[in-house]
């Protein structure tokens, strides 16, 4: 398949349905562009920006301050929409996940996650994902295609009207939503440039406003766009570690033959801004037998010595045909304790919307779980 061929096969559709233009995710310049087509002036398109972006407006009816005949035309050949919402599930402990439905029909997961100082949001950036990693529900899922900018920022939109964060929404103080971790779906830095269009309007201050300090992008280890990352974004960065040594990491995470641990601990010690302000973070799931001995936690403490970080423990989520249990919690502990004696900051990480498989890697669209459903008699 030709290089262009592949790009257009796995990305995203640029109009709706009806055929009409998406011009969420447009920077203001594009905006401009495409709005000069009917010699339109700037600031036309400021405004235009400003009620999608500050007011959350969805049609462009609302748009209080442009001509009516203005906003006929614009209605019948662009587009502000939102994904549809498929199914929404509310966890005991308050977490939400939706499960989202694109113009194409294609669908992610997103999760919502409340805690009483901060609401963190986990998108999606990819339907599926390319990589195996063996102990992840998302990765059984091949990769359909990659999201387009415009819907990694639908997503985090449907959210705040969800949350009714928009200044219109009225009856509410205070924002709920307060964090987004890159965390679905997919892994974004194999789909850096949609990921990366739509993180820079989610932090304009003349667009979603979301601090890069609130942001935090998770990979798997995609070695070559880590300092890309960090220089044009800026946002927090995670790493999906989860193992002491190649041989333990390689044999769970096969993107470790290509990008092996020495040229990963590399790209973080020179991720660009990082300091004790801003570590990085190390996420391990705790695999019982696999990764969780002492002596792998000794080993780990020993590798990310001069790294300003601190590691995460994440209790392995439980999905059917695995082949791999959580270590029980003592021994988590005892893994946690060794990190801690060593210096490291090593919080156990309480699982959230577990009975709604809405914790880590857990997501996966509701079509292919029903696929492999009936594939497997499940
Ligand atoms: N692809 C990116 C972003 C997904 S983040 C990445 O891998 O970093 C999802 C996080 O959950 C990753 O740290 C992933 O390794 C972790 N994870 C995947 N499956 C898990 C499971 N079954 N239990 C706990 N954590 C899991
Ligand atoms: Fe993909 Fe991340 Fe899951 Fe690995 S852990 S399969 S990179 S989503």
């Amino acid at each position: 398949m030709s290089v262009q061929k592949h790009a257009e096969k796995f990305s995203a559709p640029r109009k709706d349905r009806n055929g009409r233009i998406q011009l969420v995710a447009l920077s203001l310049p594009e905006m401009q562009d495409v709005l000069g087509e009917h010699k339109l002036p700037n600031f036309r398109s400021k405004q235009i920006w400003n009620w999608i972006y500050q007011r959350g407006v969805t049609t462009f009816d609302a748009m209080a301050n442009l001509p009516k005949d203005l906003r006929n035309i614009l209605a019948e050949q662009y587009v502000i929409d939102r994904p549809d919402l498929v199914t929404e599930q509310i966890s005991a402990d308050g977490t939400i996940k939706w499960l989202l439905g694109m113009s194409d029909g294609q669908q992610v997961e997103m999760v919502f996650i409340p805690t009483p100082k901060r609401g963190t949001l986990c998108v999606s950036s990819q339907v599926g994902c390319t990589l195996t990693c063996k102990f992840c529900h998302t990765g059984t899922q091949p990769l359909v295609r990659n999201l387009g900018a415009h819907e990694i920022l639908q997503q985090v939109m449907f959210a705040k009207d969800y949350l009714k964060e928009w200044p219109s929404s009225g009856e509410k103080e205070g924002r709920d939503l307060t964090n987004i971790v890159m965390m679905g779906m997919g892994e974004p830095l194999y789909n850096y440039e949609n990921v990366a269009k739509a993180l820079k309007i989610c932090m304009h201050p003349d667009g979603l406003g979301i601090s890069k300090r609130h942001i935090t992008l998770s990979t798997s280890g995609v070695v070559p766009q880590i300092e890309k990352c960090g220089e044009e974004l800026g946002v927090n960065l995670a790493i999906s570690l989860h193992a002491p040594n190649d041989a333990i990491r390689s044999e769970i995470m096969p993107i470790n033959n290509k990008y092996p641990l020495a040229d990963l601990l590399n790209a973080c010690r020179s991720y660009p801004g990082v300091s004790a302000m801003r570590r990085i973070t190390f996420e391990y799931v705790m695999l019982d037998g696999v990764n969780d001995s002492d002596e792998n936690a000794r080993q780990l403490a020993k590798i990310l010595v001069d790294i300003p970080c601190k590691i995460n423990l994440i209790p392995f989520n439980a999905w059917e045909k695995s082949g791999f249990v959580c270590s029980p919690m003592a021994r988590i502990e005892s893994f946690a304790s060794i990190l801690e004696s060593a210096g490291y900051e090593a919080p156990i990480r309480r699982p959230r919307g577990r009975d709604i498989l809405a914790a880590c890697g857990q997501l996966k669209s509701e079509s292919q779980r029903k696929k492999i459903g009936q594939e497997t008699g499940d």
